[in-house]
């Protein structure tokens, strides 16, 4: 079996590939990205260079700006059908940054830290960081990838204290009705347990599907990750979002304060405009990714004669291994797309399930079709 380090070193070793390769001159597929490729709206634009012609240039203060908090929190509010106030608002570095100051507050040596797997990445590597054991939960496609009351009930321990929830889901696209929602985290938090809720892409969610937050339901022991990256298309920018109980954003706060001091104010102007201008952006950011998620479903199935669904959220496909009628170690897989066809995706093991590999469809529609005729060229060679 693989372990972690030689997961992680799988997808580094592809990366690397993949870099070195671009450096060359190569023209590289990129299936592995996670973000939505598309240049920053012109009205973030417009306020970032408005805002440095008039103003200095300085730390912000370490929760974020006053504006920003407010903006953040009424737009969550507003979307989503929740109550937080600025007190329970902290500007970040990222999604990812929010997760990992939480973790680093509330995960102490052996604590249980309960991740549905197949799981984004990062999760279980920053348990460990922490000392705390990652416990993976199966889920199944044919539940849609959707974590059952079942499964987490049989997970619990006396050691059980944190539930980290991907909603909608990286890698697989899940979304949860507000019914399974609240029956998890009813479980939650009748076991005590803190609720991590990722949230970053919650307004990626296609056709007539809908996104419910975390944060309508529960209110203490629950802290809301959001960001700008991937529902503004800002991953550059590096600003998410906490929402959560006034002292746990006091206590991520002052941790911020003795390690990054905040993200860069130019940064937090860009966030700004980008939630005045939330509808529009989001609306932008979703058909333009919705034309390419269709796009890519039908090149793809009419190319491998598959039958893959289209997603109900996020950036991803997460595909059979066996649609390409190949070995199941999906690590090898990858590396021999890339060595052999420049072809950039990420295996299944990388998010904890053998047997898949996972493809972005945030590329432009013709790197899109360029991309899967020579996935086909090469696996018929
Ligand atoms: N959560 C999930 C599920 C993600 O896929 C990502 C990025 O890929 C993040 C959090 C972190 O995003 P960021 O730090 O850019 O906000």
């Amino acid at each position: 079996m693989m372990t972690t380090e030689t997961m992680a070193s799988a997808t580094v070793a592809i990366n690397s590939m993949a870099l070195l390769k671009k450096e060359r001159g190569e023209k590289i597929y990129n299936f592995a990205a996670g973000d939505p490729i598309l240049p920053s709206h012109p009205k973030v634009i417009e306020s970032v260079a408005r805002a440095m012609d008039s103003e200095l240039i300085l730390y912000p203060p370490v929760a974020g700006l006053q504006n920003l908090r407010r903006a953040a929190s009424q737009w969550i509010n507003q979307r989503y059908n929740c109550s937080y106030k600025e007190e329970n608002t902290l500007v970040a570095a990222g999604g990812k940054f929010v997760i990992f100051a939480a973790m680093q507050l509330l995960v102490q040596e052996g604590d249980e830290v309960l991740i549905p797997s197949p799981y984004w990445v990062s999760y279980p590597q920053i348990t460990r960081i922490f000392k705390g054991r990652p416990i993976l939960l199966p889920t199944h496609a044919q539940n849609r990838w959707k974590l059952t009351p079942q499964t987490l009930k049989a997970h619990l321990s006396n050691r059980s204290k944190i539930l980290i929830l991907n909603n909608a889901g990286n890698p697989t696209g899940t979304l949860y009705q507000k019914e399974e929602l609240r029956a998890l985290l009813k479980i939650a938090n009748e076991a005590g347990l803190f609720i991590i809720s990722d949230e970053v892409y919650s307004e990626i969610v296609y056709d007539d599907h809908q996104f419910f937050s975390g944060g309508e339901l529960v209110k203490e022991k629950m802290l809301v990750v959001q960001s700008c990256s991937k529902n503004f298309a800002m991953t550059g920018w590096r600003i998410g979002f906490a929402f959560g109980p006034e002292d746990l954003i006091k206590a991520m706060t002052a941790l911020q304060g003795q390690s990054t001091t905040g993200p860069s104010i130019v940064s937090q102007w860009a966030a700004l405009a980008a939630l005045k201008n939330h509808s529009e952006i989001a609306h932008f950011v979703r058909s333009t990714m919705q034309k390419r998620r269709d796009l890519f479903i039908d090149t793809f199935n009419t190319l491998f004669n598959g039958n893959l669904e289209k997603p109900a959220s996020a950036l991803y496909v997460y595909i059979p291994l066996s649609i390409f009628q190949k070995s199941l170690d999906s690590a090898e897989f990858c590396m021999e797309l890339m060595t052999k066809a420049n072809i950039a995706c990420v295996p299944g093991i990388a998010f904890g399930t053998e047997g898949y590999l996972r493809m972005a469809f945030s590329e432009k529609e013709e790197v899109l079709t360029e991309g899967l005729i020579a996935l086909r060229k090469a696996l018929k060679s």
